[in-house]
């Protein structure tokens, strides 16, 4: 994809018309006599003179004027006088009677009068042109901006423009795109039957599942004219600037239809409009200026308006009603099958040794999203290159996850032996709870070699199949693990140390949960005391429920979450011989396996 400023092309044209009538002016004036031959006006006793001498070449009478030249090809005028043995003596002196051309050849005088003055000309309307362009893509060239422009990228499609099959996953989402695609190519066959293309669709979802990327790769695959502009360009500190920027924009698509407009991150200026004191009197008339626009468009001409957002629920309703967006099109997080084909298109981009297998890759990066694992797959090839080779392998891919997950391994941070001593107890605690519950490996990987993000160990749970729902067991053991931690440092050093501070707010946070959204209580029933805005961007639940029923609410949470510390406790104390075991074995060696971890377990399980 090539991006294409575009400036405004009149004044150059106006350059350029400017040029063309110098350059009549000067041809009509000043070019033919400079361009004419030297003559010479010379009196007739030299004429008479060269005459006897013998020195003239050429000569041409015509009625009173005599030109002639002389052998050196010197050309010269004179006025006849009465002569009458001029002819003779011409002729005795050489001279031939022929017609002497005082004007320049047709080519020369084209190249002479044309060509050559253009020359410069093209040269300076060439620098004009780059310093226009320069100025008008900054924006700034225009203080108040009369005229301005919509600052709009206008994307013409290039063989190196990005196509549907580098978006990886995201089926739904390019099905549905791929049909605005083909009605601009086809508008026909739409019309045949009387469908109605959308006039928007609006692309919903989490930070980096690859909405801005979709939105490129529909510049890529329809062959029409394609407006980027982001939402945050809009907003100007002049009131009616930003209104002015939506009107210009939606004026050049018109011109231009079929085309597509595509507004990133529209929430920038689709925000509700609330009736507050003092309200950003500029953003409304932005937003006015849009809902106008949207509304005044020919969708049958072949306008279509994409728009993409990780905050819908933000966005002003009037924004989101048929006939404006009316297609809501989310993208999501990539699915396992869907990490994996990322990776893979990532993936063509580097070297890989031969035996890479994404699927436990992708197994790892679970709730990873397009850009992160995009991340993910550099990283590898980052580290393949530090240490020397020339392609990367699994166990780069491996541990670039963890460095997307948990950053990169701290080699400066030196643990206490007895620090190092806790944390390995802390996560073999985890680690323990959650196989004695399951029954099964219930992690990849734990180590204690500290992190950058700041974890000082951590456990590397990898799910076999992918997970849409949870029952209330599940949750509830999830709980038990996430306690277990911290019970096994109160088990085995009789402290407590706050090393255990994530734990417990990712265990109170489901617990709350339970009560609160998911109905899983007898006591409250199925009543939502809570709801979350925001769902893509971190998931913000505000609590609406009077006093008394948050006290109990709260009162029920503890319940929950002590209730499972002291069956993570029981677990713990029964296997209390393993826990030392594994404990041991991870502050010796770091690092300990899935598999290590079971083989020791069931050692111990079988004494
Ligand atoms: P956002 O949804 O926040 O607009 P982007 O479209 O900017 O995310 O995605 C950021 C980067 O992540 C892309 O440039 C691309 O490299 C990568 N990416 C995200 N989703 C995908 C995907 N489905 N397939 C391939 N690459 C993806
Ligand atoms: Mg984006
Ligand atoms: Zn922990």
């Amino acid at each position: 994809m090539q991006e294409v400023k575009k400036p405004s092309k009149k004044p150059m044209i106006f350059y350029y018309i400017l040029a063309l009538l110098i350059l009549l002016l000067l041809n009509a004036t000043l070019f033919p006599s400079v361009l004419r031959k030297q003559v010479q006006d010379v009196s007739y006793d030299v004429f008479m003179s060269m005459s006897y001498d013998k020195q003239i070449d050429q000569v041409q009478i015509e009625g009173d004027i005599i030109t002639f030249t002389d052998l050196d090809g010197g050309i010269y005028t004179t006025n006849a006088t009465d002569d009458p043995d001029r002819t003779q003596r011409l002729y005795e002196c050489g001279a031939t009677f022929t017609e002497i051309d005082t004007q320049p050849g047709l080519l020369t005088s084209i190249l002479v009068g044309w060509v050559l003055p253009l020359l410069p000309f093209l040269l300076i309307g060439f620098f004009l042109n780059k310093k226009l362009q320069k100025t008008m893509g900054s924006g700034d060239g225009m203080m108040f901006g009369m005229g301005g422009g919509s600052g709009a990228k206008a994307y013409i499609p290039s063989s190196a423009g990005i196509r549907f099959a580098d978006v990886a996953g995201e089926d739904e989402a390019k099905e549905l795109l791929h049909e605005i695609v083909d009605f601009l190519h086809d508008p026909e066959k739409y019309r045949e039957i009387g469908a109605k293309l959308p006039k928007g669709a609006l692309l919903v979802g989490p930070p980096g599942t690859g909405k801005t990327l979709l939105a490129k790769a529909v510049a890529g695959e329809a062959n029409v004219p394609f407006f980027s502009i982001a939402g945050s360009e809009f907003v100007e500190m002049f009131v009616g600037r930003g209104a002015a920027k939506v009107r210009d924009l939606f004026k050049q698509a018109n011109e231009k239809a079929p085309c597509i407009v595509f507004i990133d991150e529209i929430d920038t200026i689709g925000k509700k409009r609330d009736g507050q004191v003092g309200g950003n009197d500029e953003r409304e008339q932005t937003l006015n200026q849009l809902l106008t626009e949207m509304d005044g468009f020919d969708g049958s001409k072949g306008v279509v308006v994409l728009a993409a957002t990780n905050r819908p629920d933000s966005l002003d309703p009037a924004l989101l009603r048929p006939g404006r967006f009316d297609r809501r099109i989310p993208v999501e997080l990539p699915d396992l099958q869907g990490r994996v084909d990322i990776l893979k298109v990532h993936a063509k981009n580097i070297k890989l040794a031969d035996d890479v297998d994404f699927t436990p890759i992708a197994k790892m990066a679970a709730g990873a999203s397009g850009a992160e694992l995009a991340n993910i797959v550099n990283e590898a090839a980052l580290r393949a290159v530090r240490d020397g080779r020339k392609f990367a392998t699994q166990e780069d891919l491996q541990e670039s996850v963890e460095v997307v997950i948990a950053g990169y391994q701290k080699k400066t941070r030196v643990l206490s032996d007895q620090e190092k001593k806790i944390v390995a107890c802390h996560e073999i605690g985890h680690a323990l709870v959650a196989a004695l519950q399951s029954h099964s490996a219930p992690v990849q990987k734990i180590t204690i070699i500290p992190r950058t993000s700041g974890a000082l160990g951590y456990t590397l749970q990898v799910d076999d199949g992918e997970h849409f729902l949870m029952s209330k067991q599940e949750i509830l053991d999830k709980i038990c693990t996430y306690t277990g931690g911290r019970a096994a440092e109160e088990l085995v050093y009789h402290c407590v140390t706050t090393g255990a501070s994530n734990d417990i707010e990712q265990a109170t946070k489901l617990a709350r949960s339970m009560v609160s959204r998911f109905g899983m209580t007898d006591e409250f029933g199925m009543v939502a005391f809570e709801t979350v805005s925001n769902q893509y961007l971190g998931g913000d639940a505000t609590l609406s429920c009077s006093p008394e029923t948050q006290t109990r609410l709260d009162e029920k949470v503890i319940e929950i979450v002590e209730s499972q510390r002291q069956k993570a406790m029981r677990l713990l104390k029964e296997n209390e011989d393993t826990l030392y075991r594994l404990s041991q074995y991870l502050y010796e060696h770091e690092t300990i396996t899935g598999a290590e971890f079971m083989q020791i377990l069931s050692q111990t399980a079988e004494k």
